[in-house]
C-alpha cells in the first residue's frame, strides 16, 4: 500500500477489522516514512463467474441468489439472516479461490448443504429434498439415517 501523502511504499497496518456490513475490511495504516495515518477499505470482489444450471443454461453468479435459496429453506426455522449472509460469503470466497470462469449450480448446492448441515439439520434436509428431488419418503429417511439420526415414532 502506497502512502497517499508521500508515496512511500511501506505502510504498516495498525488495526484491521470487519466493517459493520461485513462486506469489507477496514484497515488503519501508518506510513513508515512520514508517519501520516490513513484508513483503507478492502472489498473482496469476485470476477464474473457464470453458473451452469441443470438445464445447461448459464446465468451470471449472484450472491443474492445463494442467500435467497438458503432463506427459502430456512424461513420456518429462523436461521438468523446474519448466518445466512455468512454462509453465502464463505461460499463466494470458495468460488473465488477456484479461479474458474464457470461453475455448476450443483457445486453451489453442495456447498450450501455443507454449510447448512452444522447450522440447522432441518433446514439442511429441506434444502436437500429440493436439491436431490427426493422421490419417496424412503429417500428422505435414508438421508436422515446418513445424518446419524434414528427416527422414532410415537403414537
Ligand atoms: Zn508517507
Amino acid at each position: 500500500m502506497i502512502c497517499p501523502f508521500c508515496s512511500h511504499e511501506d505502510t504498516k497496518v495498525l488495526e484491521s477489522r470487519m466493517s459493520s456490513e461485513k462486506a469489507c475490511i477496514r484497515r488503519r495504516r501508518e506510513c513508515e516514512n512520514c508517519q501520516q495515518r490513513f484508513t483503507t477499505y478492502e472489498r473482496v470482489e469476485i470476477s464474473p463467474v457464470m453458473v451452469i444450471k441443470k438445464n445447461k443454461l448459464k446465468e451470471e453468479y449472484s450472491r443474492e441468489k445463494i442467500i435467497k435459496s438458503i432463506s427459502n429453506s430456512c424461513v420456518k426455522y429462523e436461521i438468523e439472516q446474519e448466518i445466512i449472509q455468512e454462509i453465502a460469503a464463505r461460499i463466494e470466497f470458495g468460488i473465488s479461490l477456484l479461479g474458474k470462469k464457470e461453475i455448476t449450480s450443483a457445486y453451489i448446492g453442495e456447498k450450501i448443504l455443507e454449510y447448512l448441515k452444522p447450522v440447522n439439520e432441518i433446514a439442511y434436509l429441506r434444502y436437500l429434498s429440493v436439491f436431490k428431488k427426493f422421490e419417496t419418503i424412503e429417500d428422505l429417511y435414508k438421508e436422515i439415517n446418513l445424518c446419524g439420526k434414528t427416527l422414532t415414532f410415537s403414537n
